[in-house]
This record gives C-alpha cells, structure tokens and sequence, in this order.
C-alpha cells in the first residue's frame, strides 16, 4: 500500500516524510529526539531544533524517506 506524504512546516524549514520509503532504521528519532518522536500525533515537530539540525539529520536518513526545504536561505548556498 503506498503511504501518504507527510509535510510539517516551521518558517524555517519544510521536512516531508513518504511512510512508503522508509525503512524504519530509527535513525531519525535516536538522532534528534525532540523533532522526531512517533509518540506525538505530529510525529516531525520541525520547530524544535535548529533549521540546520533538523537539515542535517534529514540528511542522514537512510531511506531517502525524509526530504526538506529551507525557506530562510537561497537555495544556491547549499553544496
Ligand atoms: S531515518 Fe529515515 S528511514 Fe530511518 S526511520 Fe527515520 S525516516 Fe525512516
């Protein structure tokens, strides 16, 4: 079944989640607790670390599963 793609939002960041990509390592939630916490509803609080935390992390999922966007700087800074 494919899962739906999850989207949370600070000013800062967009992180989205495909449910049919992850392979549930956890690395996400051993990581960086505060933003990944599958006991919240909300499971990705993008609010509740730093925009280059939650960026990094992301980067480290193995999956693919976790994607973002920073909204606080030109995308021609990155790399
Ligand atoms: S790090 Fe990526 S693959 Fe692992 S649980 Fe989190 S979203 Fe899923």
């Amino acid at each position: 079944m494919a899962g739906k793609l999850q989207s949370y939002s600070s000013d800062h960041i967009t992180v989205t989640f495909d449910p049919a990509v992850c392979t549930h390592a956890a690395r996400c939630v051993k990581e960086l607790p505060a933003v990944f916490d599958v006991s919240r509803r909300k499971w990705i609080d993008p609010t509740a670390a730093s925009a280059d935390a939650i960026e990094a992390q992301v980067q480290r999922c193995p999956s693919g599963a976790l994607q973002c966007t920073r909204h606080d700087e030109a995308p021609a800074a990155l790399t």
